[in-house]
């Protein structure tokens, strides 16, 4: 029997990037997968088709994360098509970077909505069917900078720190019922995020890395397998950082 046989996960934005390689991977692992996007419908019409020919239930949802009615909405017509949600990743994430002195209040305020905002919508939609299981995994991706900060990243570092408060949170508010929430902080992952930015910038990360590499969704992806299985059981509040071993 496969490790994630038979559940249930939704993931946000997962047309691309880290969201795309973990539906890949969870649907190898035999879980059923749907998942959002915002904009890249062609992409994630793809991924669809290509994780049902791995012979799981799989359906793709264009839905905006920083909306909260778009979110419930969303919460309910994957119940009505799948029967039921095990995971939720809270994935969906942007970057607006800037300098504070430049950065201007639409950049600050979009990033907080789109990666913070949204998984308060999301997390909020799907505890009530949490709730009635007694059992669920959520995992939110948060980031190295989220712990450590980082020049020019104001805004996104205030989004990804405040995923973590929300983390811990969670799992202290709904541990007795057997719903574990953890986050990740990913280090450098090589997607189209990253790649935006100049080839000096990237190399002087990839040499500071004790891996001596970028990461790659799939190493990700295999951290989700993980908090998202039973192999976790006893796991929830934690930050996993899967990051080269950048912050140590
Ligand atoms: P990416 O390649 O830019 O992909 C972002 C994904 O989020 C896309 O599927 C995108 O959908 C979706 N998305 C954006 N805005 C959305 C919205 N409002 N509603 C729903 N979906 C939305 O980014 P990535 O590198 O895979 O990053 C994924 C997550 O990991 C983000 O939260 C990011 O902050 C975090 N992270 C990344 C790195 C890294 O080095 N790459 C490091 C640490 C943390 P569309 O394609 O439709 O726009």
């Amino acid at each position: 029997m496969k490790l994630l046989e038979g559940k249930n996960v939704i993931i946000t934005g997962a047309s691309r990037g880290i969201g795309r390689g973990i539906a890949q991977v969870f649907a190898d692992y035999g879980a059923n997968v749907a998942f959002t996007y915002s904009s890249s419908e062609a992409p994630a019409l793809e991924l669809e088709k290509e994780l049902i020919g791995k012979g799981v239930t799989a359906k793709a949802y264009k839905s905006n994360a920083a909306s909260y009615d778009q979110s419930e909405q969303l919460i309910e017509n994957v119940l009505e098509d799948f029967g039921g949600i095990d995971v939720l990743i809270n994935n969906a994430g942007i970057t607006k970077d800037n300098l504070l002195m430049r950065m201007g209040e639409e950049d600050f305020d979009s990033v907080i909505e789109i990666n913070l905002k949204s998984v308060f919508n999301m997390t909020k939609a799907v505890q009530r069917t949490m709730l009635k299981q007694r059992k669920g995994s959520i995992i939110n991706m948060s980031s190295v900078v989220g712990v450590k900060g980082n020049a020019g990243q104001t805004n996104y570092a205030a989004s990804k720190a405040g995923m973590i408060g929300f983390t811990k949170s969670v799992a202290l508010e709904l541990g007795s019922r057997n719903i574990r929430c953890n986050a990740i902080a990913p280090g450098f992952i090589e997607t189209e995020m990253t790649a935006k930015l100049d080839e000096k910038t990237v190399q002087g990360w990839r040499e500071g890395i004790p891996l001596k590499r970028g990461g790659t969704p799939e190493d990700i992806a295999n951290a989700c397998l993980f908090l998202a299985s039973d192999l976790s059981a006893y796991v929830t509040g934690q930050v996993l950082n899967v990051d080269g071993g950048m912050l140590t």
